[in-house]
């Protein structure tokens, strides 16, 4: 593709994250721009452009996915769309970033990642938190040896999910409601990607504690066991009010600790702890990274690299939380390799 070509992106439902970082995200791009919107409802979606700023909208997916403006289509519908979409749009030759939980299954992630690569587009996955300063300097500090070898991680994303955030995440099971969907699936993807290595096995329970509907789980601790050994524990939670959220990794040389950092917005801190002295780690970017990760996805459908989350790391973080909602159905542990029948890159 052309260097100098804008990209416009066309948005496939008319999403609260869309409105709240996303458009915001493609058009700060000097190379992009939203240039439309489809809603299964159309007066809603003429509203929704018209509050947007976005120039078109369209009552139909074909319409939005048969207009050649369109390079590149954001998916946040909620997730019980996302692999038909992904589908239709690849097959359109339109390049994909889709929201998470990329898929409710991971047969269906490895179709939507299968149908990508044969019509030769760029599949993402909106896991935003790999893009924040605080875990990408992680990420470095643990491939440059700082900590040593790592042997234990502690994460924790228990948070009060927003009466507005409510709705289908409570109380729709066929849409993937519950928290392991919701939140797990981030925590899997950003664990893999500042640890460089992939899980093995899972073990997890999940609690029903008074805001979601029958039986969707609406917090869950677990453990997850990575490939070179590193034990991970994870808390995930819809219903905790004043915690803060954040990861902590333990080496044999050092411990880092990652506060604050499983947000929207780009603020936490990072702290290097050895030999008994403490060290903030400076992150030195303001920038929301959601901005970050779009630079990045444009890039790639440019032809220069990969996204910050692949189809690949969709499909795979998905898998972890499919291990964890079966090893909590079960109460046995789960791993997670099995129902993966892909070739993958390293994390
Ligand atoms: P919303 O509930 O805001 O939107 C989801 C869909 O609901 C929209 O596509 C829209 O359908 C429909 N909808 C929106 N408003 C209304 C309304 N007033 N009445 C009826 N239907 C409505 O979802 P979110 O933005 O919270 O989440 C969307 C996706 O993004 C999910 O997959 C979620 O997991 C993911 N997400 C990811 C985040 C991230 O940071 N990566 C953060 C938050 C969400 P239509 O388009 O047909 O009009």
């Amino acid at each position: 593709m052309n260097e100098n070509r804008r990209l416009r992106w066309g948005l496939i439902g008319a999403s609260n994250i869309a409105k709240t970082y996303m458009i915001s995200a493609i058009n700060a791009q000097p190379d992009s721009e939203v240039a439309g919107v489809f809603s299964s409802n159309p007066q809603r979606g003429e509203r929704y452009a018209k509050e947007n700023g976005i120039p078109k909208h369209y009552s139909a997916l074909q319409q939005l996915l048969a207009d050649p403006e369109i390079d590149i289509v954001y998916v946040s519908t909620t997730n019980e769309h996302h692999k038909s979409q992904t589908i239709a749009a690849a097959k359109a030759g339109k390049h994909v970033h889709c929201e998470k939980p990329i898929a409710l299954s991971v047969s269906d992630a490895e179709e939507m990642v299968r149908a990508c690569a044969k019509a030769g587009v760029v599949l993402g996955t909106n896991h935003h938190l790999r893009s924040k300063p605080a875990h990408r300097k992680v990420r470095q500090l643990v491939e440059d040896g700082a900590i040593g070898k790592v042997l234990a991680v502690r994460s924790y994303f228990a948070v009060y999910l927003p009466e507005q955030s409510q709705g289908w995440r409570t109380t729709k099971p066929e849409a993937g409601a519950g928290v392991v969907l919701d939140i797990t699936v981030h925590i899997a993807d950003t664990l893999r990607f500042v640890l460089g290595d992939e899980v093995e096995e899972v073990v997890a329970i999940t609690s029903q504690q008074g805001m979601a509907e029958g039986p969707i789980e609406d917090a869950v601790m677990g453990v997850m066991h990575f490939r070179n050994g590193t034990l991970a524990q994870f808390h995930d939670a819809f219903t905790v009010k004043h915690a803060l959220t954040g990861l902590e990794l333990h080496g044999t040389e050092g411990s880092l600790y990652a506060e604050d950092v499983m947000t929207q917005v780009p603020k936490g801190r990072v702290y290097l702890r050895r030999d008994h002295k403490i060290d903030e780690i400076p992150l030195g970017e303001s920038e929301n990274h959601y901005v970050h990760l779009v630079r990045q996805f444009n890039q790639a459908v440019k032809g220069g690299g990969r996204p910050f989350a692949s189809g690949e790391d969709g499909l795979k973080s998905l898998a972890i939380a499919a291990a964890v909602l079966e090893s909590a159905r079960t109460g046995r542990k789960v791993a997670v390799g099995d129902s993966l029948s892909l070739g993958y890159t390293k994390a």
